[in-house]
């Protein structure tokens, strides 16, 4: 917001006005790059292209400074148009300093499309809802290393066994570090996320019924039940009145083995 803000117009000014080469815009943009990984806000592997993507299509929703010059020129360019024919200035502004060549756009290769650092979008795109999968982006309020990690998990960044033992070759067991059984995957964290037997008993149960609380206590409102006050107080075993009655982690007798 601060780069959008006050560094951006700057440099929107007087584009269109003075010419500037590529070079120098490479070189704002490498610069403003660097400036957000010194400060952690970009891990120094993490994609290019995810950082100009909008934050709604799952991307940090920073705005480049290309996009930002190629954005003034054309407007100058299609006011001069526009204005040519009743103001002599611009009639010779145009003819003259407008030869401007559009500029090519950014790098919008489909990050979702490459290989590693698109799995874990593709994956959610199969089973999921974008815009509720990525509302933490818009809506989250973290702060930019926070969001710096999660994004790097997501992409085949962080340094886990399986990365260190295919791609940078300091390690010879891929295995994960825990269980000592799977892999643990370079692209997407799949295993240490969902698939870990080491932490199943606890960590997953722990998340899951972090999330199932949510549910329990919502049906509770629904239905008109009490529940304690504080969701750190638990959800309660059995809560039920006329309407409805809620068991919490209750064993319930199948005919058949689930
Ligand atoms: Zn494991």
């Amino acid at each position: 917001m601060a780069i959008d803000t006050y560094a951006l117009p700057v440099i929107r000014y007087p584009s269109g006005k003075i010419k500037r080469t590529e070079e120098i815009i490479k070189k704002t943009t490498i610069a403003i790059r660097k400036l957000l990984t010194m400060h952690g806000a970009i891990h120094p592997k993490s994609d290019i292209t995810r950082l100009y993507l909008g934050r709604k299509d799952g991307g940090r929703g920073l705005r480049s400074v290309q996009q930002t010059v190629k954005e003034k020129e054309q407007s100058i360019k299609a006011y001069a148009a526009s204005m040519a024919t009743s103001d002599k200035l611009l009639a010779e502004f145009r003819s003259d300093a407008l030869t401007i060549e559009l500029r090519p756009d950014d790098e919008k290769i489909d990050w979702h499309m490459k290989p590693l650092d698109g799995a874990c979008h593709r994956q959610v795109f199969k089973v999921g809802d974008l815009y509720q999968t990525y509302m933490w982006l818009n809506k989250g309020n973290l702060t930019a290393n926070t969001e710096s990690v999660i994004i790097t998990a997501q992409e085949p960044v962080l340094p886990t066994r399986q990365l260190q033992t295919k791609i940078y070759h300091t390690r010879d067991d891929p295995r994960c570090r825990l269980c000592k059984d799977s892999p643990e995957l370079a692209a997407c964290i799949q295993h240490i996320i969902r698939g870990c037997k080491q932490l199943a008993g606890n960590t997953y149960t722990e998340r899951h019924n972090n999330v199932a609380g949510v549910v329990f206590r919502s049906l509770h409102d629904e239905y008109g039940i009490n529940k304690p006050q504080d969701w750190w107080n638990g959800p309660g075993k059995v809560n039920e009145n006329d309407r409805a009655k809620f068991l919490w982690d209750f064993y319930i007798q199948t005919d058949k083995h689930v």
